[in-house]
C-alpha cells in the first residue's frame, strides 16, 4: 500500500506505510542523484521522510526496496554504473541514513521486478516529438494510450503555427522528417548530436552522405542542420576529440544546402565559438538552442551573429534569469525542447508564469482529457517561457512574441 505525503510544498514525497528503505530522485542542474534512505530501527521511516522533506532531498520517489536487500542492490547498481560510464561510479556517499548516488541526467534508471536498480541507456536522449513518451511509453513501460495527436492539437489550438522537430542522428532525423510529412505545419532538422558522434567513426563519409540524402530528398521539410554542437557535460556518451572533429565535419552541410545550424552547447562555449569562428565561411547562420551559459558565453555567441534559443532549462537559476535580459530582442528565440526542459515550480522564474495547465500523473492520464502528463513537457507550454522572458526583461509580451516570431521566420523560413 502506498500513501502520499506532501511534506515539502510542491515536492511530492510518496512513501510506503511499511518501514522499508525509501528510494527517490533529486534533480540537479546537470545530473540527478538517487537518494536511498535507511530508517534506523528507533526512528522508523517517518523521521527519514521528515528529514528528506526538510532538506528538500527528494523530488521524485522511485520505489521502495526490501530493506534486507538494499546494500546488496546498491553494490550491483554501482557496478552497473561503472560499466555504463567505463569509469568508477560517480560516487556513493554514505551518510547516517542516506545514500546518494550521483548519476547523469540522461542515464535513466528503473527498478525491475526483483527490486534491482537498472540503467536504461542513451537511447532516450534527444527525443522531442518522436519521443516514446508521446506514445505513452516511459522507460519502456506503457503508462497511457498514445497521445501525440492530442498534444499537437493542444499546441495548434493554443496558437502555435509551425513546429520544428529536432533530429539527432540519421535514424532520428528520418523519424522527424516522417512525422513532419504528416502535417504541413511540421518541419525537421537533420544532423548528428554531439553525444551521438561515435556514429561517424565507422564510415564518416558514408554517414555524412546519409545525412545529405535525407536533406536532398526532403527539401520542403528540412529547415536546419542539427542538433549539432558540443556537450562536455556528457562526455561519457562521446569523448571530446570525437565531438570536436565531427561537429566541425558536419558544418559543411550548412553552406552546401544553405541551411542554418540548430546548435547544442553544454559547458563548451569557448570551443564551440572557436570552431564556428574558424569555419565562418561554411556556415549560413544558426541558433544555440537551450542556452544556459554565462553572460560571457552569450556575448561570444552573439558576436558570431547567432541567435539564442531559450527554454525551461535556460531559466533554472537566478543567474540564468539575469543573462536572458542581456539578449538583444532581435536575436532571441524560444522553444520547449519537449518532452524535456519544462518550467518547474522550483525554478526562480515560475512566479512569472501566468498560464498554467492542469497535470495528472502518467498512470492516471487519459487521452481526450484537458490534462497534461505531470513531468512531461509539451509544445503548448512554450507560452510559459514567453511569460517569464517578458516579465524578467520588462517587455510588453505581445511585442516580444512578435519579435521572436519574426526572428524565427527570418532564420528558418525565409525561402
Ligand atoms: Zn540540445
Amino acid at each position: 500500500m502506498q500513501e502520499a505525503y506532501n511534506l515539502a510544498g510542491d515536492k511530492n514525497v510518496v512513501a510506503s506505510q511499511s518501514y522499508g528503505p525509501l528510494v527517490g530522485l533529486r534533480y540537479k542542474k546537470t545530473s540527478f542523484e538517487i537518494v536511498i534512505g535507511l530508517p534506523n530501527e528507533a526512528d522508523g521511516l517517518p523521521s527519514v521522510l521528515e528529514k528528506f522533506a526538510e532538506e528538500g532531498i527528494i523530488d521524485e520517489v522511485l520505489t521502495q526496496m526490501n530493506k534486507d536487500n538494499v546494500r546488496l542492490e546498491l553494490a550491483k547498481f554501482e557496478l552497473g554504473l561503472s560499466k555504463l560510464f567505463e569509469e568508477p561510479a560517480l560516487g556513493v556517499v554514505q551518510g547516517e541514513s542516506v545514500f546518494l548516488i550521483k548519476v547523469f541526467q540522461e542515464a535513466f534508471i528503473k527498478v525491475d521486478k526483483e527490486g534491482t536498480l537498472c540503467i536504461l541507456s542513451e537511447e532516450y536522449i534527444g527525443a522531442n516529438l518522436t519521443d516514446e513518451m508521446y506514445q505513452g511509453l516511459y522507460h519502456g513501460s506503457k503508462k497511457h494510450e498514445p497521445d501525440l495527436d492530442a498534444v499537437l492539437a493542444r499546441a495548434w489550438d493554443g496558437g502555435l503555427d509551425k513546429m520544428i522537430i529536432t533530429g539527432g542522428s540519421t535514424t532520428d532525423s528520418q523519424k522527424a522528417i516522417e512525422m513532419a510529412q504528416s502535417d504541413s505545419r511540421l518541419y525537421a532538422t537533420v544532423g548528428c548530436h554531439p553525444t551521438r558522434c561515435n556514429d561517424f567513426l565507422q564510415d564518416a563519409e558514408g554517414y555524412l552522405n546519409s545525412l545529405k540524402a535525407l536533406i536532398k530528398d526532403n527539401k520542403d521539410k528540412v529547415v536546419a542542420i542539427g542538433e549539432c554542437g558540443l556537450d562536455y557535460e556528457r562526455l561519457h556518451f562521446c569523448e571530446k576529440d570525437i565531438q570536436l572533429k565531427y561537429f566541425e565535419y558536419q558544418l559543411q552541410l550548412s553552406r552546401e544546402f544553405s541551411l542554418p545550424l540548430f546548435l547544442h552547447c553544454r559547458a563548451a562555449a569557448d570551443d564551440l565559438v572557436a570552431i564556428l569562428a574558424k569555419n565562418r565561411d561554411s556556415v549560413v547562420g544558426g541558433v544555440v538552442h537551450s542556452f544556459d551559459g554565462s553572460e560571457d558565453a552569450l556575448q561570444k555567441i552573439l558576436d558570431l551573429g547567432m541567435y539564442i534559443g531559450i527554454n525551461g532549462c535556460s531559466l533554472r537559476t537566478q543567474e540564468n534569469l539575469e543573462v536572458v535580459t542581456k539578449i538583444p530582442r532581435d536575436r532571441l528565440m524560444i522553444e520547449t525542447d519537449c518532452p524535456w526542459c519544462e518550467v518547474k515550480p522550483t525554478h526562480p522564474g515560475y512566479t512569472h508564469v501566468v498560464t498554467k495547465f492542469p497535470t495528472v500523473k502518467k498512470e492516471k492520464y487519459t487521452v481526450g482529457s484537458n490534462n497534461q502528463v505531470k513531468g512531461r513537457n509539451e509544445p503548448i507550454n512554450i507560452v510559459q517561457v514567453l511569460e517569464i522572458l517578458a516579465a524578467v526583461r520588462k517587455e510588453n509580451i505581445d511585442e516580444l512574441a512578435a519579435a521572436i516570431y519574426d526572428n524565427t521566420n527570418k532564420l528558418f523560413f525565409n525561402k
